[in-house]
């Protein structure tokens, strides 16, 4: 399940106080709402021995959430550790399963008694956020009730093909569980995250990627076979914890390669994964008969901001101009650090000749004039600095003209960028010649 989680624990992107008001609206309303929910539904229950059945099911639920858990820890406080934004909790399989089969209340039961036992084995020795933690807990809440609500568990008996009722009622009931657990989640989480991002909201960051989806898929999937094991032949049960240490496993790697293309301080593509995706992009470019741009950027003066405000004001600036450029192309455009303060872009989906060269030469101007336009602050005793009047050479080079190959396109907008630095710096040049298109 989604959940909000810090990239680096030392440096929260989302610290309590200094909480903007709209954020603390959305979290104590989505956490009043689901303490309600519960003890609502809760009070409702009769005391007889339905209800006690009712608890025992809980009870087991939530005891093998912990062993899942405990079998995990190491896997899980590896995955912390990489884990960006979007971070997906397998422990889904049995938040869903007690949704297929418990009342609502009993089953936002089981989503405390689990995310409880995370909070206690993974997250607070990792130091993170109580607060977030009890938002994402009371989020999964609100998608197992509301799944709860909308599928009484004799649709898994009907899914099944035991008791009464139409299978592909059965079918269907199941599959509308799924869609409303997982976008319950999914909405309340990207809420909280776009209101409280000072920027635009990166959208496609909130919604999670692809793999991230047929992960959710793939635990609500395990989740309908944990609750029929549950319901028909409870010891099998346990063969749903070997899959889904599997499925860990995967999910570890996949993140660990994540973090492995991705460069620490300015959270843009290492140069590697950088020529990797630039690679197929002019592949791509080929096939399509369209056009590319290289740029290659290079900070002016840059030692003078370490010299005169220090590395880690030089670090924040660095940072500062990486999320700039990858504010000013599309998510399609790599943008990679090449090296120290060197950045590098590729501009995808160019037309073919004088107007694609033109298109190039002005987002590179645009970016240009947006680091011009930079105010970084720097924290620090007595309110910090703003460090201001930053400045960035650009070389671009434009398959047609400039070359074919990635190497060519580097060769090329290498030299138009000692071409912008000789000629006074803060400007671009463009192609072999430098000249501007257009003019
Ligand atoms: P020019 O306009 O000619 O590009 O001048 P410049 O000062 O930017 O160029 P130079 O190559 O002389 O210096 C680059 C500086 O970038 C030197 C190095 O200390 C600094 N630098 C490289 N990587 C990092 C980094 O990760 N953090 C910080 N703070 N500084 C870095
Ligand atoms: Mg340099
Ligand atoms: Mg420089």
């Amino acid at each position: 399940m989604t959940g909000i989680r810090s990239g680096d624990p030392k440096r929260p992107r989302w610290p309590f106080r200094g909480l903007p008001a709209r954020v603390l609206a959305v979290l104590v309303l989505v956490e009043l709402t689901a303490v309600v929910l519960v003890v609502t539904d809760l009070a409702r229950l009769p005391w007889d021995r339905d209800t006690g059945l009712l608890a025992l099911g809980a009870l087991g639920l939530a005891a093998l959430g912990a062993v899942h858990t405990e079998l995990a820890t190491g896997i899980e406080r590896v995955r912390r550790r990489v884990a960006h934004v979007s971070y997906f909790d397998l422990s889904t399989v049995w938040t869903f399963a007690a949704a297929l089969l418990l009342p609502p209340g009993v089953a936002g039961l089981v989503v405390v008694a689990v995310y409880g036992h995370l909070w206690w084995r993974v997250w607070r020795p990792a130091g993170a956020q109580l607060y977030r933690h009890a938002y994402t807990t009371a989020t999964v809440v609100l998608a197992a009730m509301a799944a709860s609500v909308l599928v009484p568990s004799e649709s898994l008996t009907a899914a099944a093909g035991v008791g009464g009722g139409s299978r592909v009622v059965g079918y269907l009931s199941l599959l509308l569980a799924m869609a409303v657990y997982g976008l319950v989640n999914q909405l309340l989480v990207a809420t909280a995250l776009a209101l409280s991002s000072p920027h635009r909201p990166d959208w496609r960051r909130l919604v999670g990627d692809w793999d991230d989806h047929v992960l959710e898929g793939a635990t609500l999937c395990l989740a309908v076979l944990a609750a029929l094991a549950v319901q028909r032949q409870v010891l099998l049960v346990l063969l749903v914890l070997p899959p889904l240490l599997v499925l860990h496993r995967a999910v570890l790697i996949r993140q660990l390669e994540e973090r492995a293309n991705t460069d620490a301080k300015t959270n843009l593509l290492t140069a590697v994964a950088w020529r990797g995706r630039a690679h197929r992009a002019l592949a791509r470019a080929r096939r399509q008969r369209g056009a590319v741009a290289v740029l290659i950027l290079d900070l002016d003066h840059f030692k003078a901001v370490n010299d005169g405000y220090g590395h880690l004001a030089g670090d924040e600036v660095l940072s500062a101009v990486a999320g700039t450029l990858k504010a000013q192309v599309r998510e399609v455009d790599p943008v990679g650090r090449f090296g120290g303060e060197e950045f590098v872009v590729l501009l995808a989906g160019l037309p073919v000749g004088p107007e694609g060269r033109e298109l190039a030469h002005n987002a590179a101007e645009r970016i240009r004039r947006t680091v011009r336009s930079l105010a970084v602050h720097v924290d620090g005793p007595g309110g910090g600095i703003t460090i201001c009047d930053l400045s960035v050479s650009v070389g671009v080079a434009v398959t047609g003209g400039d070359g074919e190959s990635l190497d060519e396109l580097l060769q090329v907008a290498d030299h138009a960028l000692y071409a912008a630095k000789r000629a006074g710096r803060d400007q671009v040049r463009t192609g072999r010649d430098g000249s501007v298109p257009g003019r």
